[in-house]
């Protein structure tokens, strides 16, 4: 007989009280990390705000001017147009993110100002690997998002709300000067979803950009078609998250819905911004051949076949403990069809040491970036182009 625990199932056998414990250690860990990092001057939490967070309420510094909102008319309901939810909020209300509240008839945003996680990590982790390859990502998350998949690997900061995990006060200036410390060239924000902390996220991006550097989103893409054009004046480059694609799935297991995502991949090809999907497939949920095949056929004819395509494989988490790791094969096998169904650059993600995590070029084949795991070389592209036969590989390359 077994008596022993193994550590994954010590994980599952996590209470809330025990994650909340967790996170509030991981803030330290933050806190050290920015001491670590020059900001000591930064100011943060003390006291009153811990005893504030206790009783469920939010240290008013972290609270700015929420954008994409309306008046309802009456009782000071708002409803909120930053994402395809519109959530109608009445006085006192939060939406359903969390982290955007009515306040006296004002919608405001609750995490301006309140990452609860950040890391120096390389582009091709977000995954991008046509943009700036070999380049480090300054990243970042506040509290919240605006799905609930069940299979989220960050459900800790995704699912909870602003005031239950304490955090440094680091305004957009704070977060460009570390980036400029780490000489980071990127600023990244992922981890949550960036949509939920839009003020934010466009601020950083906004003052990043003075200081020449480069923004990226990695993101659901469930955001209204206006702020996401707005936002793209501040951003290089977008990694959207195709759950999947069927409206069934997006609502059973991530409590959103599939259109909205494809017409934000859309919106991004209508202003030219940089791009790249991926696929997340879970056995039984999403590997069906069919659905593939016509996920990609959707995406050669409405993006047209140069947007890159990474299928990452599934490792049981969260709420989905049931299903197992998904076989390479499945997904070596949706890289197969998708490559017959004409989309040029299609990789394997989560999957370490796989031949598909190179860059190939589409005409000669020949091999152009070299990836094992976040090892990067540049092989064979030179001002963009295949160093082999010249053929122009899209992408942001300098
Ligand atoms: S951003 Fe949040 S509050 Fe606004 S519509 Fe979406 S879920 Fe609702
Ligand atoms: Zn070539």
């Amino acid at each position: 007989m077994r008596n022993e625990v193994s550590s994954d199932e010590k994980e599952n056998l996590l209470t809330r009280r025990e994650f909340l414990s967790r996170t509030l250690q991981s803030a330290a860990g933050l806190y050290a990390f920015s001491l670590l990092h020059g900001v000591a001057n930064a100011q943060t939490d003390d006291k009153s705000t811990t005893l504030t967070a206790a009783k469920s309420e939010i240290s008013s510094r972290f609270v700015a001017d929420a954008r994409w909102w309306e008046p309802m008319g009456k009782n000071n309901i708002v409803r909120c147009k930053l994402c395809p939810h519109q959530c109608s909020v009445p006085d006192g209300q939060r939406g359903l993110c969390g982290v955007r509240q009515n306040m006296d008839g004002k919608y405001k945003t609750l995490v301006y100002s309140k990452p609860v996680s950040m890391h120096v990590d390389p582009i091709e982790k977000k995954p991008l690997f046509h943009f700036l390859p070999t380049s480090t990502a300054f990243s970042l998350a506040t509290a919240g998002c605006n799905f609930g998949c069940k299979f989220c690997q960050n459900w800790e900061i995704s699912q909870a709300k602003p005031e239950e995990i304490p955090s440094e006060y680091l305004p957009p200036e704070k977060i460009v000067e570390m980036s400029k410390k780490e000489s980071t060239p990127i600023l990244a924000y992922t981890y949550s979803e960036p949509v939920i902390f839009y003020e934010y996220m466009y601020d950083i991006a906004k003052a990043g950009k003075k200081e020449n550097l480069r923004s990226v989103m990695i993101s659901n893409g469930f955001i209204n078609k206006e702020p996401m054009r707005e936002l793209c004046k501040v951003l290089s480059a977008v990694k959207i998250d195709l759950k999947a694609f069927t409206d069934k799935y997006y609502k059973e297991v991530c409590s959103g819905e599939r259109d909205p995502v494809l017409n934000t991949l859309k919106t991004l090809k209508e202003i030219g911004i940089w791009y790249e999907i991926v696929v997340l497939i879970i056995p039984t949920l999403n590997d069906g051949e069919q659905e593939n095949r016509e996920m990609c056929r959707w995406i050669v004819n409405n993006l047209g076949p140069d947007v890159p395509v990474h299928y990452s494989q599934f490792f049981p988490t969260y709420k989905m403990m049931n299903l197992p790791r998904t076989p390479v094969q499945t997904i070596e096998r949706c890289h197969d069809i998708a490559k017959a169904e004409g989309i040029h650059f299609v990789y394997l993600g989560n999957v370490w040491n796989h031949k598909y995590e190179n860059t190939f070029c589409p005409k000669c084949d020949k091999l152009l970036i070299r990836r094992q795991g976040y090892y990067t070389k540049i092989e064979a592209l030179k001002d963009g182009k295949c160093a082999g036969c010249g053929t122009t590989i899209p992408g942001v390359w300098s």
